[in-house]
C-alpha cells in the first residue's frame, strides 16, 4: 500500500477510495470486515477500527483520525520491509519495535521498545553488528536482518529495556526536593478538549488542576514546569520535547475522560505501553496516583498502557491523569468544584511525594 497523506477523518457513513484503503489496511492486519461493506464505512468497519484502537492503546472511538491512521501505517511495517537508519524525522513502525525488542532480549541497550528509530537504537544496532562480525554502520539492511532473525532470544534473561527502567528509577532522588516535574495541562488554544453537559471545558479544568497542583508542590522543593500557559495549545510533540529539554524527572499530563454514555465514569491513569512492552516505572507512578485518588471516593477505572504521543515521546516516567468523566453529570459537577480540585491536587501531590520514596523501586 502506497504512502499517502492521511485523510483528515473517516467515520461511519463515509464511502469511497479512502474507506477502501482503510479497509485494505485493516484486512491486512487480520481484521474481519463484511464483504458487502467494501468501500463503505459500515458497522463491521467500525467494529474493526474499535478493536484496532483498543489493541494499539489509542482512544477507542471508532473514528479514524490522525492518530489512528498513523498507527495503521506503523502497524503495517514488518522487520525487513525497509532499510532502517537514523534520519529526521525518525522512522517509526512495528519493524522498529520488533528490532528494539530483539536487540533488548539479546542484551543490547536499544532504549524503550517504542517503535521510534532514534540514536539509542542506532548505537545498540552498531554494537550488535560489531559483536556479530557485520559492518557496524547502524543501518538495518538485509544482512543484519538475516543475522537478527537467525538468533534466538536468550532464555531467562531480563530484556535490557526493563533493566534500564529500574536503573533510572534507582537514580531518582528519594524526595521531590531537587526534582524537575513537568505538568502538562491537556488541550488549550483552539482545542478545548471534551466538554460537560453543564459547560465545563477540559482545557479549563486541566489548567486549573495544574495550578492547584503547582500550589500543592510549592513547599516540596521540586522545580515545576508547565507545557503551556493558560491560552496556548502546543502540539503533543512540542510538549514532549519541552520535557526532554528541561530534563524532567517526571511528566504528568492532566485531562478528563468522556464517553457517549453519560453513566460512564471513573478515574483512570495512563502510562506508555504497547503490545510488546510497557514502562514499569510509568505503571507504578499511575498506580500510586490511583491509590491516593481512591481516598477521595473516586471510582477506580484503572491504570492502562496507552500509546498517546506525550507518553511515547517522553523518556522519563510519564502518566496521563483523567480523574473523572466530563460527560458524567455527577463527575462534571465534582470537577467544577474548586474545593474538590484542590483535594484532587493534594492527592496527586501526595502520590508524587510517595513515588520516589517507595522502598520497592521497580
Ligand atoms: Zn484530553
Amino acid at each position: 500500500m502506497a504512502e499517502r497523506p492521511p485523510p483528515l477523518l473517516l467515520r461511519g457513513g463515509h464511502r469511497g477510495d479512502a474507506v477502501r484503503d482503510l479497509q485494505a489496511r485493516l484486512l491486512a492486519l487480520g481484521s474481519a470486515i463484511d464483504a458487502d461493506e467494501r468501500g463503505a464505512f459500515g458497522p463491521s468497519t467500525e467494529r474493526a477500527v474499535r478493536e484496532f484502537q483498543q489493541r494499539r492503546g489509542l482512544v477507542v472511538d471508532g473514528i479514524v483520525g490522525r492518530d489512528t491512521w498513523r498507527e495503521l501505517v506503523e502497524a503495517s511495517w514488518k522487520l525487513g520491509d525497509r532499510t532502517l537508519y537514523l534520519r529526521s524525522p525518525q522512522l517509526r513502525g512495528d519493524d522498529v519495535r520488533d528490532l528494539q525488542a530483539r536487540l533488548s532480549a539479546l542484551g543490547f541497550d536499544a532504549g524503550r521498545v517504542d517503535g521510534i528509530f532514534g540514536p539509542q537504537a542506532t548505537r545498540a544496532l552498531r554494537e550488535f553488528q560489531a559483536n556479530y562480525g557485520l559492518p557496524a554502520d547502524g543501518i538495518l539492511g538485509d544482512f543484519t536482518v538475516r543475522a537478527l532473525k537467525g538468533l534466538p532470544a536468550r532464555a531467562g534473561e531480563t530484556p535490557v529495556a526493563h533493566i534500564r527502567e529500574r536503573e533510572a528509577l534507582r537514580r531518582l532522588p528519594q524526595t521531590l526536593a531537587g526534582m524537575r516535574l513537568v505538568l502538562d495541562p491537556g488541550h488549550g488554544g483552539a482545542d478545548h478538549g471534551r466538554s460537560g453537559p453543564s459547560g465545563l471545558r477540559e482545557d479549563r479544568f486541566a489548567f486549573d488542576l495544574a495550578l492547584a497542583l503547582e500550589a500543592e508542590l510549592a513547599a516540596s522543593g521540586a522545580a515545576v514546569f508547565f507545557t503551556r500557559d493558560e491560552h496556548a495549545g502546543p502540539s503533543e510533540h512540542e510538549r514532549a520535547a519541552l520535557a526532554q529539554r528541561v530534563g524532567a524527572d517526571l511528566y504528568i499530563a492532566l485531562h478528563a475522560g468522556g464517553a457517549e454514555d453519560p453513566r460512564a465514569g471513573g478515574a483512570a491513569v495512563y502510562f506508555y505501553g504497547n503490545e510488546r512492552w510497557e514502562s514499569a516505572a510509568g505503571r507504578r507512578l499511575a498506580e500510586t496516583i490511583l491509590d491516593e485518588a481512591a481516598a477521595l471516593g473516586l471510582t477506580h477505572a484503572g491504570a492502562h498502557p496507552k500509546t498517546f504521543a506525550v507518553l511515547r515521546e517522553t523518556r522519563m516516567p510519564a502518566v496521563q491523569v483523567e480523574p473523572g468523566f466530563l460527560t458524567n453529570p455527577e463527575e462534571e459537577s465534582l470537577l467544577s468544584d474548586p474545593a474538590f480540585v484542590a483535594r484532587l491536587a493534594g492527592a496527586i501531590a501526595g502520590a508524587l511525594r510517595r513515588f520516589p520514596a517507595e522502598p520497592a523501586r521497580a
